[in-house]
C-alpha cells in the first residue's frame, strides 16, 4: 500500500494550499481528488476569487434568519433552501439559528479577521513565487438603497474599531474610486486591504508547483472509506486502491462530513449552492471588484474577463440550476452599473459551485479529539479562497506541533 507522511483528501483551494505548506515543511504529501484535472466541479474553480479580510462577519449573524425567511417567499431572491426533511439538515438549520446572535458575531469576527489578515499576508508572499493573478485593488461594497448603506456603514465602523481600514463613500466618492464603469448608487464602502486572485489560475499554478516539488496528486480518485483503529486513522480507500499515512487532512469541501460519518464523527455541514457567469471580453468592465450588496452578487474583473457570482441555496448537495434565480441575478447587475446590459450574460453558460457551510459560519480547522491524526480543513462557506493560504499553514502547524499564528479555539471541528 503506498504511504505518505500526509494524505490530503480533496484538491480544491484548501486541500492544495495545505499540501503546499506541508510540502514546504518537509512532509511527503499525496492529494486525492475525485474531480478530473480541470476541476470545474470543485467549488474552488468558478468562484469570484476575492481575498477579503473585510468579510469578518460570520454567515450566522442576527438578522440573517429573519431576512432568509423573507427571501424564502420570493422566487427571485438570492436565497433559498432545498428543504429535505433529513435529520442532517434539520440539525444544521437549528444549530445555525442558535449561532445567529450578537455574542457569537463578536467572538467570531475577531477570529475571522485574524485568519483573514494572516491569509492575506501569506498570499502576498505566495505571489512572489506563483503567478495566479493576485491583485491588490481593494473591494467596494456598493449599495443602491439608503437602508442597506446604513447597515454597511455600521459594519465599516466595526471594521475600523477592530483596526481594519474602511473608507465610507458617498455617490461621488464611489465614482472617483470605481473608474472603469459608471455607477448609480446610494453610496458604498471601500476596503483597500482586500485583494483578488484568478481562482482557475490559482489551482493550476498551485498544482504545477506541487507536482514539481514532489507532491503526488491523483485526480478521478474518490475516497470512499476512511479506516480508523483505536483513536488513529490508518488508511483511506478508493474503489481500487488504498493509501496509508501518518496524518490525514479532510479537505473534501461540502462532502467532508459524509466521509467521516462511519467513524462516528459529527461535523455539521451543508452545501451552499451558488452560480457564476464569466464574460470573456465584455464591452465595458469595472476597475474594482465589488459586492453588489442588496443583490448579494460578487463582481470581479479578472484580467480581460468579468465574473459575477451569487445566490445561495442551502442544499444537501444538489447541483440543479434554478434558472429564475440565476437570471434575476444577471438582471440585478444593472441596478449598480447602468451601462451593463443583461444581454451580455443572458446566454452564457453558468457554473455551479457548492460552498461548504459550517453550522455557525466559522470554518472547521483542527484535529478531531477522537482521532488526533485526522485534521479538518473545511466549512469556509464564502471565504474558502480568502482563507486558503492561512488554513494551509495552520494545518501544517497543527501537524508539526508548532504554535499556530491564529487562535484555533473557535475552529475545533468537533465543537457541535
Ligand atoms: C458563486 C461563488 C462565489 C464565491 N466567491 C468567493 C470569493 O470571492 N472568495 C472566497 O474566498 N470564496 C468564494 N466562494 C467560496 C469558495 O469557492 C469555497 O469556500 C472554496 O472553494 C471551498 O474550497 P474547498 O477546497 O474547501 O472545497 P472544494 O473547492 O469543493 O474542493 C474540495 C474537493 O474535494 C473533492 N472531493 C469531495 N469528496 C471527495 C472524496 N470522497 N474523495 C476525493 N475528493 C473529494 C471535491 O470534488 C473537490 O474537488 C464562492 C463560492 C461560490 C459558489
Amino acid at each position: 500500500m503506498p504511504k505518505s507522511d500526509v494524505i490530503v483528501i480533496g484538491g480544491g483551494a484548501i486541500g492544495l494550499s495545505s499540501a503546499y505548506y506541508l510540502n514546504r515543511a518537509g512532509y511527503s504529501v499525496t492529494v486525492l481528488d475525485d474531480q478530473s484535472s480541470d476541476q470545474i466541479g470543485s467549488c474552488s474553480w468558478g468562484n469570484a476569487g476575492m481575498v477579503c479580510p473585510s468579510h469578518f462577519v460570520p454567515l450566522a449573524a442576527p438578522g440573517v434568519v429573519k431576512q432568509g425567511l423573507k427571501w424564502l417567499m420570493d422566487p427571485e431572491s438570492p436565497f433559498s433552501i432545498d428543504f429535505s426533511p433529513s435529520l442532517e439538515m434539520i440539525q444544521w438549520l437549528w444549530q445555525f439559528r442558535k449561532a445567529a446572535n450578537e455574542a457569537h458575531v463578536k467572538h467570531a469576527a475577531n477570529t475571522l479577521r485574524e485568519l483573514g489578515m494572516y491569509s492575506r499576508s501569506l498570499f502576498i508572499e505566495l505571489d512572489q513565487k506563483l503567478d495566479f493573478g493576485f491583485t491588490q485593488d481593494g473591494i467596494l461594497m456598493l449599495c443602491s438603497e439608503d437602508e442597506t448603506l446604513d447597515h454597511e456603514l455600521s459594519v465599516s465602523k466595526m471594521a475600523r474599531d477592530i483596526g481594519m481600514e474602511a473608507i465610507d463613500l458617498d455617490p461621488d466618492g464611489v465614482a472617483k474610486t470605481e473608474t472603469g464603469m459608471a455607477t448609480d448608487l446610494a453610496g458604498g464602502v471601500y476596503y483597500p486591504l482586500d485583494c483578488h486572485v484568478n481562482p482557475v489560475t490559482f489551482l493550476s499554478e498551485m498544482k504545477k508547483h506541487l507536482t514539481a516539488s514532489g507532491v503526488t496528486i491523483h485526480h478521478n480518485t474518490a475516497v470512499i472509506s476512511v479506516d480508523g483503529d483505536q483513536n488513529k486513522i490508518m488508511a483511506v480507500h478508493s474503489e481500487n486502491e488504498s493509501w496509508e499515512g501518518d496524518h490525514f487532512v479532510l479537505a473534501a469541501g461540502s462532502f467532508s462530513s459524509k466521509l467521516i460519518q462511519s467513524l462516528g464523527l459529527k461535523m455539521p455541514l451543508m452545501a451552499g449552492k451558488g452560480y457564476s457567469v464569466t464574460m470573456d471580453s465584455p464591452p465595458q468592465k469595472p476597475a474594482i471588484p465589488a459586492i453588489l450588496v442588496e443583490a448579494r452578487i460578487a463582481s470581479t474583473p479578472m484580467g480581460p474577463t468579468w465574473r459575477f457570482g451569487g445566490t445561495m441555496t442551502v442544499t444537501q448537495r444538489s447541483r440543479k440550476i434554478n434558472e429564475r434565480k440565476l437570471h434575476a441575478m444577471l438582471r440585478a447587475v444593472s441596478n449598480y452599473y447602468p451601462d451593463y446590459g443583461y444581454d451580455w450574460t443572458s446566454t452564457l453558460e453558468p457554473w455551479v459551485g457548492l460552498r461548504p457551510l459550517s453550522a455557525d459560519g466559522v470554518p472547521y480547522i483542527g484535529a478531531f479529539e477522537a482521532y488526533p491524526n485526522l485534521i479538518a480543513a473545511t466549512g469556509h462557506a464564502m471565504l474558502g479562497v480568502s482563507l486558503a493560504s492561512g488554513t494551509g499553514q495552520l494545518v501544517t502547524d497543527i501537524i508539526s506541533g508548532n504554535n499556530p499564528a491564529v487562535d484555533l479555539s473557535m475552529l475545533k471541528p468537533d465543537r457541535f
